[in-house]
């Protein structure tokens, strides 16, 4: 099962608190094999209520790159078209939506179908 710090989810919920109603996008770095999530990582990116736009040439080609993350201005977690596209490159996808408590989130693998994380201390 995919594993998380609890620090690092909270500090991005954080972000797309700050952010909202615009939603958010980054990445996330961990290790593919051990399933652990360790960091995230911004690309540069424009957003507004509905969308995030952004270069596919702006993703880093990095092995450490095993996911996404991405904030709904809405209370809705079901995966757009457009997001089921993006996460049949990644084994993880996280959904946070608002109000963007700690349990304000769901997460997705390649085929878009719902997985659980483990959030640790
Ligand atoms: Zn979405």
């Amino acid at each position: 099962m995919w594993k998380m710090e609890k620090k690092l989810f909270l500090e991005i919920l954080n972000t797309a608190k700050q952010l909202y109603p615009k939603e958010f996008l980054c990445f996330l770095g961990g290790n593919k094999q051990k399933e652990e999530i360790n960091e995230f990582i911004f690309i540069p990116n424009k957003a507004n209520e509905n969308s995030v736009y952004f270069l596919e040439q702006a993703i880093p080609f990095d092995e450490t790159i095993i996911g996404t993350i991405h904030s709904h201005s809405n209370t809705n977690y079901k995966p757009s078209k457009a997001d089921k596209k993006i996460f049949q490159k990644y084994p993880i996808n996280i959904i946070i939506s608002f109000p963007f408590g700690e349990k304000n989130y769901k997460a997705y693998n390649q085929k878009s179908e719902e997985i659980s994380i483990k959030l640790i201390q």
